[in-house]
């Protein structure tokens, strides 16, 4: 590589992030909390967000409230009443979370928003903590230099930093160049849509809940946006050509068609079949995931959020993952100034498990999801018998993040029934 010539300001930043998605963006945020220089470079001409809603659950209200940014996402987004599963085919409801009671039983409420309100409330909060923002810089390439690491930009100008986090998605540069493994397809595909909730009413819509239906290798997710004004829709289903294409074939728009979209959800209850139709139709996502690496830190290059650990989407936690690594990453280099190794080194002690688990679990959750004939019926009964206040399920996922590796998950006082 050649001598650096940086993108833009003449001071050396401490650290680079690449990526300006919800993991570079917060992450950059809790950096320059923490008293760092950041960069960050993104490739696109300009920092957005591509979809429609996400959820967001009290591991990262947590963190936004620690933050100071929870009460603007608030007021962007919606505080649902409850989450609940329902079986596809029959609309019958399987299981159930009450959202009050879990907001008290984690001290911080489970949210849901427009992605581009978090990624543009994330952005500004950047911009006012002083982040330097460069976009249409495009990184092909990382190096060790020892005091630090440098980066190669697509045009050929280089840049480097003490410390480079690799924010760049699922498609990673970093963990191409540093891991080299394929992605995973699960032959999944979603489709997604934000529609006015004046179109959807009459349609047996839930306007303030999280509703998933789960059907035979299908399931449909609603929930409301924006103080309730539009309704998100996700189809997920499994995609009968996705055979023909082989795992590493990502983006490859050949497979998950509409026309398969509509063939899925034939056989579902009259909610999701007349939601089907509303779905955007010009683009869908493969649900591409990685296995698990227990390597993140190389050298002065840590992989962050789904460069690292790229989940299915079946639990709603990998926009979270991100938010959760650049709050334990922020945490550590201030605890160990100067010291960067050892808080990479602490960074990747405390998240990797905890990441495995999400990843690992997101992949058995979507098996129980899809589940057909008696399968189905069997599972339907099991989940019909959980207690609505047992947290068993959510307790090592929505508690406090950990901050080392041996943090025993928070003791709850359990709440009781009826308080
Ligand atoms: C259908 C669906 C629903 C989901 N729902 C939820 C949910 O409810 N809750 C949740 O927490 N998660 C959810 N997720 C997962 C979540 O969207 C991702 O895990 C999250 O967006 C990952 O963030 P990231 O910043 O790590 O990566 P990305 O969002 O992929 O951002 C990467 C950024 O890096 C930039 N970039 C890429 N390559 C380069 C390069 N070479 N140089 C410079 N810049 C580069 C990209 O342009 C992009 O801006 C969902 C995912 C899907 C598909």
């Amino acid at each position: 590589m050649t001598a650096p010539t940086p993108p833009t300001g003449p001071h050396r930043p401490d650290v680079l992030v690449v990526g300006g998605g919800i993991g570079g963006l917060s992450t950059a945020f809790a950096l320059t909390r923490a008293g760092l220089r950041v960069r960050v470079l993104e490739r696109a001409e300009e920092f957005g967000e591509v979809g429609a809603g996400i959820q967001l659950a009290p591991n990262c209200t947590r963190i936004l409230d620690d933050y100071g940014l929870l009460d603007e996402a608030r007021s962007l987004g919606v505080l649902p009443e409850a989450m609940v599963m329902r079986d596809a085919l029959d609309a019958r409801e399987l299981t159930r979370l009450d959202l009050s009671d879990l907001e008290r039983r984690y001290g911080y409420p489970y949210l849901v928003i427009h992605r581009s309100d978090l990624h543009a409330l994330l952005l500004r909060a950047c911009r006012a903590a002083g982040v330097e923002l460069c976009t249409g810089r495009k990184v092909v390439g990382y190096e060790n230099t020892g005091a630090g690491a440098r980066i190669r930009l697509a045009d050929g100008r280089t840049d480097e930093a003490a410390l480079v986090v690799a924010a760049d998605g699922l498609h990673s540069v970093a963990r191409r160049e540093f891991v080299g493994d394929d992605v995973v397809s699960s032959r999944y595909v979603a489709y997604r849509a934000a529609v006015p909730i004046e179109r959807v009413r009459g349609n047996g819509v839930a306007e303030k809940d999280v509703v998933v239906y789960v059907g035979p290798r299908c399931h449909f997710v609603q929930y409301p946006l924006r103080g309730g004004e539009m309704l998100n829709q996700v189809a997920v289903f499994a995609s009968p050509s996705a055979d023909a294409s082989p795992a590493g074939a990502a983006g490859d728009a050949r497979w998950g068609g509409p026309e398969e979209l509509d063939a899925a959800f034939e056989a579902t209850c009259d909610t999701v079949r007349r939601g089907i139709p509303l779905m955007w139709r010009d683009r869908w996502w493969q649900m591409l995931d990685r296995d698990p690496v227990d390597t993140w830190v190389h050298g002065r290059v840590a992989l962050l959020g789904d460069a690292a650990h790229p989940p299915l989407q079946y639990m709603a936690q990998g926009a979270i993952m991100a938010i959760e690594d650049g709050w334990v990453l922020a945490h550590h280099l201030t605890r160990t100034a100067p010291d960067r190794d050892a808080a990479l080194a602490a960074y990747q002690a405390v998240r990797v498990e905890h990441c495995r688990r999400v990843q690992t679990t997101a992949r058995a959750w979507g098996e129980l999801w899809h589940l057909e004939g008696g399968e189905r019926l069997r599972r339907n009964a099991v989940m019909r018998a959980r207690d609505t206040y047992d947290y068993g399920f959510t307790d090592w996922e929505y508690g406090p993040t950990a901050l080392t590796p041996d943090q025993e998950p928070a003791m709850f006082t359990p709440i009781p029934l009826g308080a």
